[in-house]
């Protein structure tokens, strides 16, 4: 990345976090990825309770993986952990339990309203209600100019990507763009748009100045 996007990132992140007091949620930035991990990671206190969702951006930031080394450090409830539609159903009961839920988002707009699309929702549902506390990675290549903004991108980048990786037979996964498709497989089932947070301290949201996701 060029000096002057990483100084364009920058200053446009720091209008976002005031943007996200004013909606009682705590931002953060972050230049890079290595900073966003040790960010999240700060939060935890000994032996909590983690969950999170399916999420390119924790994956990329490393999380996943200190998490498989860290795992006696924190009770980890991973919803992969299920074998048959009844444990995972458990596993899911338990991570809106959680003492802290990580995931991204699908756009965030740049007075910080934060967009989410989901397929099966848990992850959408964590966010609204359940666990104590919700911290959300965000890279800036996520941010859009406005809600209209943020729900193009779920339909032009997010939907088509996301659904090439999880092998769904869509219409956007073959053509690259949004059909406003009605198929079994369709991702885009839930919009949630968050824009305010009553529960305090409860949203952190950590801002990267390094591509995260898509
Ligand atoms: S509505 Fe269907 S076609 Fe459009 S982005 Fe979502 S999954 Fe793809």
């Amino acid at each position: 990345m060029t000096a002057y996007k990483q100084i364009a990132r920058k200053n446009l992140a720091i209008q976002m976090i005031e943007h996200l007091k004013k909606r009682n949620m705590e931002g953060y930035y972050c230049e890079t990825k290595k900073e966003a991990l040790e960010k999240a990671i700060s939060f935890l206190p000994s032996q909590c309770s983690i969950s999170w969702g399916g999420s390119e951006s924790l994956n990329e930031i490393g999380f996943m993986d200190y998490m498989k080394v860290h795992k006696d450090d924190y009770q980890i409830i991973d919803r992969f952990a299920g074998k048959t539609v009844e444990e995972k159903r458990e596993i899911y009961g338990k991570s809106t339990m959680a003492d802290y839920y990580f995931m991204s988002a699908n756009a965030i707009t740049k007075d910080g309203i934060i967009v989410n699309m989901d397929g099966s929702g848990n992850r959408v549902a964590c966010l609204c209600h359940g666990p104590n506390h919700v911290v959300l990675v965000i890279g800036m290549n996520k941010v859009a100019y406005n809600l209209e903004d943020a729900i193009n991108r779920i339909h032009l980048v997010a939907g088509p990507t996301n659904t090439i990786r999880q092998q769904m037979n869509t219409p956007c996964s073959k053509t690259g763009s949004c059909a406003d498709c009605l198929s079994k497989d369709c991702i885009c089932c839930n919009l949630v748009i968050t824009r305010y947070n009553r529960q305090d301290g409860r949203i952190k949201v950590i801002l990267t100045g390094e591509d995260l996701g898509f």
